[in-house]
């Protein structure tokens, strides 16, 4: 592939700073952790597309030309900014999403991975990952992010049946999605993740496991089972409403699932969250922070923020989300540095409830040593330990609350949804109890 010369000398210098981090980082050995104050993940929103998928309802636009030096130049200064406002020290992990950060060029990857690295440490085993669509992301261009320091890839396959990923409106075929995974294994290996969709309209449970099975002849360790959600607003809703297309059958979708997730640990995969598989240990840390109520920061437009201001110790932190139309973004992050529209604090049974939510959907669920590190004035035992219904879903074998903490069994697992419903209202409930004085007003 030949680069336009101003963009591969910004490529090359790019790079050069990429590996440069890598040797410092490796020549000085790990500092000591942080404090979980002065730690985080960082997102970064790439919010632009080819074109519409069906389905999707997320925050992205079909732009007919991105002045991408622009773009970066925001990130950047946002990332800065960001990491200076929450004095964060360390970030553990990045991960770009969108949109497609795999229409973004290396450059813009490297300078924004060069930015975190200014402004605070990031590790050289940190995980970085991007997600890939399979047209946009050639072997060479796939070899390029790696060189500007992307580790991991999450590869939004879909399906593997070419009618299904044309009804979902994907650019690729069930070909270039093989292709592309064997190529990112190739560049990546032990580190690339695929995206399996299940519950489309009309879909059947036999031929999706089959899907499924060939998709474990081609797959690396790690593997994401998404069900379809109808959003209002999308194509496939509109066609749906017409019907011009079965609604998709919720009954055949928890079949998939089931049948799914015991496949695949019949294949030697750890379900460790609701969605997602890992074997060999390939977790991605980056999910697992959020999954723990970690601290993250959100760039670009639209993305979503949690994290403690610096100096304000002592109180929980805020949630922040990002202009989501990128001009606007943009001129936001020109002017004040960066582009948060919204700042909302949390108060502590809301940080509660978020770790609670959060922590169950992991095959781990909480600790007590995890849920004391949110300083709650509550044990689990306290929450949890006499409430009747609790007891019926540890009776009925869906929930565990012994010596390490509160977590689902694989039955519910699956039914997790079902299961907040009585354990959301039992920590509200206790809270405002047993905690009247400390939160005013709740
Ligand atoms: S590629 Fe992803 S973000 Fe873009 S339209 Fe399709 S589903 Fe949405």
């Amino acid at each position: 592939m030949v680069l336009p010369a101003t963009r591969a000398r910004g490529l090359v210098a790019a790079t050069k700073a990429a590996q440069r981090r890598r040797r410092v980082d490796s020549g000085g050995g790990s500092p000591s952790p942080e404090p979980a104050s002065r730690r985080a993940a960082v997102y970064v929103h790439w919010p632009y597309c080819e074109k519409r998928c069906s389905y999707c309802n997320f925050n992205k636009y079909i732009p007919r030309g991105v002045e991408e030096a622009a773009v970066r130049n925001c990130l950047v200064t946002e990332v800065h900014t960001l990491l200076r406002l929450s004095g964060v020290r360390r970030v553990e992990s990045v991960f770009f999403g969108g949109g497609t950060p795999s229409l973004a060029s290396p450059h813009t990857v490297a300078a924004v991975l060069e930015a975190v690295a200014q402004s605070a440490h990031l590790p050289a085993d940190s995980e970085v990952t991007l997600e890939a669509n399979p047209t946009s992301a050639p072997a060479s261009r796939l070899a390029e992010f790696g060189a500007a320091g992307v580790n991991r890839l999450s590869i939004g396959l879909q399906s593997l049946d070419d009618t299904e990923l044309q009804l979902l409106g994907r650019t690729h075929s069930s070909s270039d999605a093989l292709r592309t995974l064997a190529e990112a294994r190739r560049l990546f290996p032990g580190r690339v993740s695929v995206d399996l969709m299940l519950g489309l309209p009309a879909q059947q449970v036999g031929p999706w496991l089959r899907q499924l099975q060939e998709l474990l002849h081609h797959c690396d360790d790690h593997l994401s089972l998404y069900q379809l959600s109808l959003e209002r607003g999308t194509a496939l809703f509109a066609q749906v409403q017409q019907g011009a297309l079965p609604a998709p059958d919720p009954e055949l979708a928890a079949e998939m699932y089931q049948e799914g997730r015991a496949m695949l640990q019949e294949a030697g995969f750890r379900q460790y969250e609701v969605s997602n598989f890992a074997r060999n240990g390939a977790l991605s840390t980056h999910n697992w922070t959020y999954w723990q109520c970690g601290q993250y920061l959100g760039i670009g437009p639209g993305a979503h923020g949690r994290f403690m201001l610096q100096g304000a110790e002592g109180r929980t932190r805020e949630a922040r989300i990002q202009t989501l139309e990128p001009d606007n973004w943009m001129k936001e992050v020109m002017l004040f540095g960066h582009g948060t529209r919204k700042r909302v604090p949390l108060g502590k049974l809301e940080l509660l409830e978020e770790a609670l939510t959060m922590g169950l959907r992991t095959d781990v669920g909480l600790t007590h040593q995890h849920w004391q590190q949110f300083e709650p004035p509550l044990t689990l035992w306290d929450i949890f330990g006499t409430n009747r219904e609790v007891k019926e879903l540890l009776e009925q074998d869906l929930l565990l609350l012994d010596h390490r903490g509160l977590r689902c069994s694989w039955k519910g697992l699956a039914v997790l949804d079902s299961l907040l419903l009585t354990l959301l209202p039992q920590l509200q409930k206790t809270w405002h109890q047993r905690t009247p004085s400390l939160v005013p007003g709740g």
